[in-house]
């Protein structure tokens, strides 16, 4: 169903399936607050599904279910198909980084008796944003000699919070007068971690006193921030949002709610006759850079070795695999926020409720840098949805020449496999407290399954 409010499929008795998957979706969405805690979360569904780490594998048939992990932080998942590999997979591809604010290498100082952690944030924030409200710090230090130190602090009842301090009204008259992209400006966002000196101690008594309980706590040094992957979060679970609880409000919808989607798909798919995948990747929200980001060789290095698992490898094969895939690039969409009606064009943007969205093109300007969806591939999947009652929508991200974005489309797009961005619309994108429609998550689900299923 094309352009509806989904809710009129899920009458009163069919909600309870709705409401159960969303605080399936919640649990994920509140336990993976980094990309490698998404990772973590994703391995124990995969194993709890009869999964095995490819690691394990000396050959692959059909009806096999494996893993591949890259680095802590991409997971791919594959049901292997009667198909041969060559002939092509469905996929299903995901980020689980998240925009939020990094500690620096060298960030602990103080000031005043203040103690704070110096941050670089990461991926496309409105800083003010991200000022005053209670943050958490995730990630992990690694040490000299290899061993990995776990940091978790903020999300348990009796752990404290941190948190970005803001001048209050009465002194903020010139602040005021600022344009918002410098009211909170980069370098100032530094988390207040500590206030309280040391006695007897001259040179920064209150840092200090960090430093004893880093060491104490963690067995860390200063120095050890140097090789750290800390990230500061917005501390706090995804909870229901309105009083007829229709939305969830979380950290990180943009893109968990698709990759928890599409995992599950997977998961929960029927038998295809195709390979079908579902992976989860790093890095999106700075460009798809780097070893963890979909431009890395990992994910084609991953059908390499299916093929050489299952039968006799060539690199003709694996070529030939991933050009005759067919991909959704599951990411979420901007959907219309009515107390900002301007920035859309009302017939060409999604509605929060209205199912699914997929995204033709992305883009900014005349599209540029976008992966401009066929309509061959386009049509078919209309009639996938149509056929298994699927509510979906087609939007663009706001009003031509207001702004633009991107997502992992158009690089596995370069291997001339047929992708297209489907996933979940989002009001607040990148914000602390991104919200979407229960309903859309649901749809998404079911949509990722038919895709899966028929594609
Ligand atoms: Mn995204
Ligand atoms: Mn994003």
């Amino acid at each position: 169903m094309y352009q509806e409010y989904a809710w009129k499929k899920y009458k009163d008795q069919h909600m309870s399936e709705v409401t159960k998957f969303n605080e399936e979706y919640k649990s994920f969405l509140t336990k993976g607050k980094t990309e490698r805690l998404c990772v973590r979360e994703a391995i124990q569904l995969c194993e709890a599904a009869g999964f095995k780490n490819i690691k394990e594998c000396t050959t692959i048939q059909a009806g096999d279910k494996v893993y591949a992990v890259n680095k802590h932080k991409n997971i791919a998942a594959f049901v292997v198909g009667e198909q041969p590999l060559s002939s092509g997979l469905a996929i299903l591809g995901a980020h689980i980084d998240s925009p939020r604010i990094d500690l620096k290498q060298n960030p602990l100082y103080e000031s005043d008796t203040f103690v704070y952690l110096d941050t670089h944030y990461y991926g496309g924030i409105i800083k003010y944003q991200w000022v005053t409200i209670p943050l958490a710090m995730y990630g992990v230090v690694i040490k000299k000699d290899g061993t990995t130190v776990e940091i978790q602090i903020g999300d348990d009842p009796t752990d404290p919070v941190f948190g970005i301090t803001d001048l209050l009204p009465h002194l903020a008259a010139e602040k005021m007068q600022k344009a918002a992209s410098k009211v909170i400006e980069g370098e100032g966002l530094d988390i207040l971690i500590g206030s309280m000196p040391v006695e007897d101690e001259e040179k920064d008594p209150s840092k200090k006193r960090i430093l004893n309980l880093l060491k104490e706590k963690y067995d860390i040094s200063e120095e050890d921030f140097v090789s750290a992957e800390i990230e500061i979060v917005p501390a706090g679970s995804a909870r229901d949002f309105g009083l007829d609880r229709s939305m969830v409000a979380g950290y990180g919808h943009d893109d968990r709610v698709c990759a928890y989607t599409s995992l599950r798909a997977l998961l929960d798919a029927p038998k295809c006759a195709r390979t079908i995948c579902a992976v989860l990747v790093d890095k999106e929200e700075i460009g798809s850079v780097g070893a963890t980001g979909a431009s890395s060789l990992w994910f084609e290095n991953c059908i390499a070795e299916l093929i050489a698992l299952a039968e006799e490898y060539s690199d003709f094969k694996v070529r030939k695999a991933l050009t005759n895939s067919v991909m959704l690039s599951s990411d979420v969409s901007a959907g219309l926020d009515p107390l900002y009606p301007s920035v859309s064009e009302r017939r060409n943007v999604a509605y929060l409720g209205k199912g699914i969205c997929f995204n033709k093109y992305t883009g900014s300007r005349g599209k540029s840098g976008c992966n401009d969806a066929q309509p061959e591939f386009i049509a078919k999947l209309r009639n996938m949805m149509d056929q298994d009652n699927i509510f979906y929508q087609t939007s663009e991200l706001g009003k031509v020449d207001q702004g633009g974005g991107g997502t992992i489309a158009y690089i596995l797009a370069n291997y001339n496999m047929n992708v297209i961005d489907a996933g979940v619309p989002v009001l607040s994108m990148h914000s602390p407290m991104e919200i979407v429609s229960k309903v859309d998550v649901y749809e998404a689900y079911l949509a990722y399954k038919t895709f899966l299923k028929n594609a």
